[in-house]
């Protein structure tokens, strides 16, 4: 099989299956050892994984803390429930060392023409993404063409408005996303100092974040389901670490990725138990990456460990999926047009709207650079507000869309063990 066939293969079944949970019967379906959740169940136990993803335990899963630890062994422990074989941690690329940033401490000033000082404590008043490293900036005699104020909480309709973003800049405002100090930096403030910030006129903001480094073993999750043609690889990838937390404050990654790793979980229940049945004609990896917030860390590891053990991988990556406001799909790079018109067209039969690429980054690029078939599949259209967040993070994720993207049911199973040979020709 080819790549492209054996990704519309594998895509297909998902998508049909997915688009059949709507138009069948809302009942679980059991027999020949298989069960399958009705799309209600499956809503619900999509659901309670992401809400268990977002809760204080695992602390906004950041690498080198606790709550990553935390979730690692969590993730585990289902896939072993599942019966589901780990790939052994001694495997390179599995276990590894990364950086994991540590806040020394965040001070920010801000001097009001009339010389008052205000200091704003991280974590309460801001906050400075901890991957962004050490920042020294000082904004003297700033102008409103310096400061740009994006007050984004018109535009969200849902759930608190916990942060705004302001983005400083040196030399002219830009209306640039991406927090580069050396030019300028992009801050979230909490809705009352983001008030005081607008009311006053400033004589000067100033910066000072010390982030150290400490290496951390940290680990990707990959379990395997192992088919009859082992030379082959379809890697279905979610990346579960987070951005973690600043003080007192914990961005619990709903969207981000808590939305990805629960459909992946999903996932691997069904085609597990319809590997039981009968094999796949080729692996099935479940990548649960880690250390993507810092580089893509994870997935690098694991990009080289799956091309040094199969002559084709075919990569899907997961990653912010279901965005309450929006039920289309976006498609971040894909490096086959073939395979996009087939999803395109998939997607579209079942319901599914395509709106287009995203420039979202992700797992999926750390194949691609082995030169395998890779995309990415997330929602379009979230804010800065919606991932990277409080609680409006969590709230940002609907489980219905995230099931409505990746539930495989009992007769989509039974199609692909039917005909795995003929149907995803017809796709082409
Ligand atoms: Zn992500």
């Amino acid at each position: 099989m080819r790549k492209e066939y054996l990704f519309t293969f594998v895509f297909g079944f998902l998508l049909l299956a997915t688009g059949c949970v709507f138009t069948g019967e809302d009942r679980a379906a059991e027999g020949n050892g298989v069960t399958i959740h009705s799309s209600t169940q499956a809503t619900e136990l999509i659901s309670s994984y992401i809400a268990h993803l977002c809760t204080p335990e695992f602390s906004g899963r950041a690498i080198g803390s606790a709550g990553n630890d935390r979730a690692t062994e969590w993730i585990e422990s289902i896939l072993i429930g599942l019966d589901i074989t780990l790939l052994n941690t001694e495997v390179p690329g599995i276990s590894f060392s990364v950086d994991a940033p540590e806040l020394l401490f965040s001070t920010m000033i801000i001097t009001t023409d009339i010389g008052e000082q205000v200091t704003l404590e991280h974590g309460r008043d801001f906050f400075i993404a901890l991957s962004d490293g050490d920042v020294d900036f000082k904004l003297s005699n700033p102008d409103s063409s310096s400061v740009g104020f994006l007050d984004i909480s018109q535009s969200n309709l849902i759930g608190t408005v916990d942060w705004d973003l302001i983005f400083l800049e040196a030399d002219h405002f830009r209306n640039n996303l991406t927090p580069n100090y050396r030019e300028g930096v992009l801050v979230q403030l909490s809705s009352e100092a983001f008030g005081k910030m607008k009311a006053y006129s400033l004589l000067s903001v100033e910066i000072v974040n010390r982030v150290q480094y400490t290496p951390y073993v940290v680990r990707n999750i990959v379990g395997l389901i192992e088919g009859s043609n082992q030379d082959k690889v379809v890697v279905l990838t979610a990346h579960f670490d987070g951005v973690g937390s600043a003080g007192s404050v914990v961005f619990p990654g709903g969207l981000d990725n808590a939305s990805g790793v629960s459909a992946l979980l999903y996932i691997a229940q069904e085609l597990k138990q319809v590997s039981v049945q009968s094999p796949f004609a080729f692996d099935i990896a479940l990548g649960f990456c880690n250390a993507e917030e810092y580089g893509l860390r994870g997935s690098r590891g694991l990009a080289k460990v799956f091309n040094d053990r199969y002559k084709e991988v075919t990569v899907i990556n997961l990653d912010c999926i279901g965005y309450v406001m929006d039920s289309s799909i976006a498609m971040g790079y894909c490096n086959s047009d073939q395979m996009k018109d087939n999803i395109v067209s998939l997607m579209s039969e079942h319901g599914i709207v395509y709106s287009g690429e995203d420039a979202l980054p992700g797992d999926h690029m750390s194949f691609v650079s082995y030169g395998n078939t890779a995309l990415l599949l997330c929602s379009p259209g979230f804010g800065s507000n919606d991932i990277h967040s409080t609680a409006s993070d969590e709230n940002s994720v609907s489980a219905q869309l995230v099931c409505r993207l990746s539930v495989p049911i009992r007769w989509g199973c039974s199609l692909v063990q039917v005909t795995v040979i003929s149907w995803p020709f017809i796709l082409l």
